[in-house]
């Protein structure tokens, strides 16, 4: 048995890592044992965000929206760009060098804060021992005074599109194609086949998403989701619903190989053949062989590791993170339960707020929210009002030329107090961030129409839609916004 640690985090994803680092912070002796492990052999720190998740997919997507940009975007502004050509293992280069940076970046802040990384696979005994297959050095075992598991989630399959990783691919391969595929199909129109959809289409694919649900981007609000809709289909996404899979499988064609995908909707059987298919159906949690079965650790329906508010599981001292508790996946969630853990285990106080946490879609324009959306508060019975404000009536937005989308504040019918924030458009991203502020202040939307907005930016349109959940907008026409 090797010495003991304060703490013992089981992965260095975005949860891992941040835990790991905030344990060492709080003067606790920390380790971090992660088991990833790239194509040409070296251990990297990061987990899925850094290596193949939210880091790699944006880099695409910022390179694939230039290219569409200089390609379509630019003669409106009296910019001539003749011969636009793409250099696609450049564009995978730099995203590589992106990935590679931010990794050793980690591996820095270990160093720095004295955090051990133990590179291998972990599993957590009895006692809070953790066994180790140290890479290409054995199994040695760890003991700790808490353990935090924070082995985060992995694509899921579906046995009707077996995946052969040259054809049918998930995400990770979807971030690696060699070539661009003249027609890709998408199994799954949720946030990873709407983001990869968007950076293939960009970059010249005919785009086609398979979807199973009738409605489109049911987590975000219907408004938001209808107009999102519209745009895709604008920028030739064509996204069908009610499609059920019944089979992809990789077929011979004339010049070597197709994916042939098979599925019902309601008008009848479809088959169409795709050179590349990208499966996006979800992520499932990574609590397999996680532990051993004397190891008293409870498991929810879906197998996510069961914890309550605090992060802590069915096991005293062991706690869980992530992706692989409940929650929605994300990374910036995982990294706030890795600090509380890392406070509540040094003894201080500390919580997650479960109802702010934002979402963001990637796509061009981006789709943003935070808090409750007109579904939940109808379904409620919520007594509330509404602001929007388009984007079209944004004089930053008509400057950059991307005037689709709207700001839409949900504030309480009574008290005024904002209940959820919803941006279709351009920085959807930051604009939220605003919003997550606010509420998070408790602020009312007069308190948001009372604050001094710099002129001319985005955010001046959260401001705008504030006023105008009291009818007070100054750039739209009154009474429209008031329900
Ligand atoms: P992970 O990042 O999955 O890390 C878990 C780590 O634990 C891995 O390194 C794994 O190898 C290691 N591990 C697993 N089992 C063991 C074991 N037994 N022993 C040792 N180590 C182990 N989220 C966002 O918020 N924004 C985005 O823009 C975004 N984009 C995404 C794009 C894509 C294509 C994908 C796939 C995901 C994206 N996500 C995004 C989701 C985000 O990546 C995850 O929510 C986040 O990585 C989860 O963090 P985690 O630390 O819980 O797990
Ligand atoms: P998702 O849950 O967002 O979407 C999956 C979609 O696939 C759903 O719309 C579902 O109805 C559909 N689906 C499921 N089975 C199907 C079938 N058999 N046929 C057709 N459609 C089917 O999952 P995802 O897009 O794979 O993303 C996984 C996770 O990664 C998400 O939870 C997300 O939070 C996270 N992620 C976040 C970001 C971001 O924050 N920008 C980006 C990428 C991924």
């Amino acid at each position: 048995m090797s010495e003991k640690y304060d703490v013992l985090v089981m992965g260095a994803g975005p949860a891992g890592y941040v835990a790991a680092i905030r344990c060492a912070q709080l003067g606790l002796k920390t380790a971090c044992i992660d088991n990833w492990i790239t194509k040409d052999g070296k251990s990297v720190l990061g987990g899925t965000c850094l290596n193949v998740g939210c880091i790699p997919s944006k880099s695409l997507l910022e390179s694939s929206e230039l290219f569409s940009r200089c390609q379509h975007g630019l003669v409106d502004h009296g910019i001539n760009v003749n011969n636009i050509d793409l250099d696609l293992s450049v564009m995978m280069q730099r995203k590589n060098k992106i990935i590679e940076d931010l990794t050793k970046g980690i591996e820095t802040l270990f160093k720095s804060n004295k955090v051990e990384w133990i590179k291998g696979r972990g599993r957590l005994l009895t006692d809070k021992r953790v066994e180790v297959d140290v890479n290409a050095d054995g199994i040695k075992i760890y003991q700790a005074e808490n353990i935090i598991i924070a082995t985060g989630s992995s694509s899921a399959d579906i046995s009707c599109a077996p995946q052969d990783n040259e054809y049918i691919v998930d995400s990770t391969g979807a971030l690696e194609f060699s070539e661009v595929p003249k027609r890709l199909g998408v199994i799954g129109a949720g946030v990873i086949g709407l983001e990869l959809g968007s950076v293939w289409r960009r970059l010249g694919s005919e785009v086609v998403i398979i979807e199973a649900q009738d409605t489109f981007l049911s987590i975000a609000d219907e408004q938001i989701s209808k107009d999102s809709k519209r745009e895709f289909k604008k920028q030739g996404i064509d996204i069908r619903l009610n499609a059920r899979l019944m089979s992809a499988e990789v077929v011979d064609v004339d010049q070597g190989k197709q994916v042939e995908v098979h599925y019902q909707d309601t008008k009848g059987d479809h088959k169409e053949l795709f050179d590349k298919l990208i499966v996006a159906v979800g992520r499932r949690p990574n609590s397999d062989n996680v532990f051993e079965k004397e190891v008293d650790l409870l498991l929810d329906e879906r197998c996510y590791i069961h914890v309550n508010d605090q992060c802590e599981t069915s096991v005293p001292g062991v706690y869980a993170i992530g992706d692989v508790v409940r929650g929605p996946m994300l990374a910036h969630k995982g990294s706030e339960e890795g600090i509380m853990v890392a406070e509540l285990i040094a003894g201080n106080h500390a919580e997650v707020n479960y109802e702010l946490i934002p979402s963001v879609i990637y796509t061009h324009p981006e789709i943003a929210w935070v808090g409750k959306n007109e579904q939940h508060l109808k379904a409620a019975g919520e007594n509330y009002k509404t602001g929007i404000f388009p984007f079209a009536a944004s004089g930053r937005a008509r400057a950059l030329g991307t005037i689709t989308g709207m700001v839409k504040i949900l504030s309480h019918g009574d008290t005024d107090r904002i209940l959820g924030v919803h941006v279709f458009g351009p920085q959807a991203s930051e604009i939220i961030a605003q919003a997550v502020i606010a509420m998070e202040m408790g602020a009312s939307s007069e308190d948001l129409g009372l604050t001094v907005f710099a002129h001319p930016t985005l955010s001046e349109s959260l401001h705008e839609a504030a006023l105008a959940v009291n009818n007070n907008a100054i750039h739209i026409a009154a009474k429209k916004s008031i329900k």
